[in-house]
């Protein structure tokens, strides 16, 4: 049975980088019929936040990445840890290290003087036949794990191949502090065990952390995982995405009015691919996900592509759920749809003219009041006689027999012939008078939507 499992730490807001790990994480459990487990590594009790916890947990129900278990949070298995501790100093594979702040200052001091990497140097480590100082009264002590002194660890990365440390580049991690609290990579190792995790699929940023999670679990005699690295997601310049220069919070794209699925279809096409699929949903993905196919190296981030697709997904959407999605946008922007055509018919005309959220909430504006027209327009399309040929174009609109798209079209060539004007001499004044812009679709199915009262009242007003 796969299980996976997605584990951030509440340090902050959801990255994407993280919603993509989640949902490589996610694609891989359900596509094999798994279990994918929710874990918040909130061990960090002083960068940890209930704000950050709950931005993960609000994230992922925006995105619509449901989880089977979880959230666990590791503050709730402080117990756990330290019982997994003892175990490993009962069975020789950690020992109690006394040495103070001080005398590990020192010792780096005099191996950087030596030109040397600095490196803790197992004075405290228990070998056959060693005597190991006398344990300070005053020092609380600290739980290293013996990490083996030859050898190498490697594993076959399932994105990124064959990966091997050698132990001796390794120090003697500490698992426990001296306030006996857990630190962070041996609680990733009890959790993965303990919840069965099959598949640890996460950032490339944890293929240092690999090598000495495997020696834990080696220790404890735990099967080990299959581990997925995944590259990082760079910005358009090729750096690394930063909260101060690109949107990188969930939250942050929400806001701008992205729909999660064009996100989660943005996110599975950076470092991944099906043939030349752009546009797909998350059940197709889940279909042709496999891991081979993840990139090994970085991907960037386009915008211009990624709000291309949210279009595309902005055209596929219900027109009801894009009605309500908008419906606070446009009322913060103190337009009230409680009068005038049903906002999903309005969405359903002028979607396809926008690539996000709150560019369609501002295109629904002039149906349910007019804007002010910039005076350009008005100079160029509202000429001295502009006003009294409306009049007579708004007296054939109230005498249609029926108010719709066909009859209003139905009056444009006959009215044009007759004043002798082109289309646009009838279409544009049209618009300016009726919408307050010339940027609209079609303006007989825009005046049929706005209704004959307001159209009427609009060219009179
Ligand atoms: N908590 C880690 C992070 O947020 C992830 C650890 C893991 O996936 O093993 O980067």
């Amino acid at each position: 049975m796969i299980r996976t499992r997605f584990a951030p730490s509440p340090t902050g807001f959801l990255h994407i980088g993280g919603v993509r790990t989640a949902l490589f994480s996610w694609a891989y459990a359900r596509k094999h019929g798994g279990t994918f487990v929710l874990r918040i590594e909130d061990t960090d009790l002083e960068r940890s936040t209930p704000e950050s916890v709950q931005a993960i947990l609000d994230g992922m129900h925006w995105v619509g990445l449901d989880y089977d278990e979880g959230p666990f949070y590791q503050t709730q298995r402080f117990d756990r840890y330290k019982e997994v501790i003892q175990q490993l100093l009962a069975s020789g594979h950690a020992y109690l290290c006394y040495c103070s702040k001080e005398e590990l200052d020192a010792m780096r001091a005099e191996q950087e003087a030596r030109g040397e990497k600095p490196r803790y140097d197992r004075r405290w480590r228990p070998e056959d036949g060693k005597t190991l100082p006398t344990p300070p009264a005053d020092v609380p002590p600290v739980v290293r794990f013996k990490t083996p002194l030859s050898g190498s660890v490697a594993w076959d990365d399932a994105v990124k191949g064959r990966i091997e440390f050698q132990n001796e580049e390794l120090d003697d991690l500490i698992i426990a502090r001296p306030d006996g609290s857990p630190t962070y990579n041996f609680c990733v190792v009890v959790d993965d065990w303990d919840m069965n995790i099959t598949h640890v699929i996460r950032g490339d940023d944890h293929v240092n952390n690999t090598p000495r999670q495997i020696n834990i679990l080696k220790a404890l005699g735990a099967p080990l995982p299959v581990y997925g690295h995944l590259p990082m997601i760079l910005n358009e310049d090729g750096h690394k995405m930063s909260k101060r220069r690109d949107a990188v919070s969930v939250v942050d794209y929400e806001g701008k009015g992205i729909l999660p699925e064009a996100l989660l279809n943005y996110l599975a096409r950076l470092g991944w691919g099906h043939g030349d699929e752009e546009f797909f949903n998350m059940d197709q993905f889940v279909e042709w996900f496999s891991l081979e196919a993840v990139s090994p190296s970085a991907s960037r981030f386009n915008q211009e592509k990624f709000l291309w697709l949210n279009a595309q997904h902005i055209k596929a959407a219900d027109n009801a759920r894009l009605a309500e999605l908008i419906t606070p946008r446009l009322t913060a922007a103190g337009i009230s749809t409680a009068q005038g055509p049903a906002l999903a018919e309005v969405v359903a005309l002028v979607k396809e003219r926008v690539q996000e959220l709150n560019a369609l909430a501002r295109e629904c504006d002039y149906f349910y009041q007019p804007r002010q027209p910039q005076q350009a327009e008005l100079d160029k399309h509202i000429l001295p006689d502009t006003r009294e040929r409306m009049a007579r174009f708004a007296a054939q609109l109230a005498a249609l027999p029926e108010w719709n798209t066909e009859a209003i079209h139905g009056l444009f060539k006959p009215f044009c012939a007759e004043e002798g004007i082109k289309m646009g001499q009838l279409g544009m004044p049209l618009r300016v008078l009726v919408c307050g812009t010339t940027q609209t679709p079609s303006v007989d199915a825009v005046l049929a939507l706005i209704g004959r009262e307001q159209v009427l009242a609009r060219l009179a007003g």
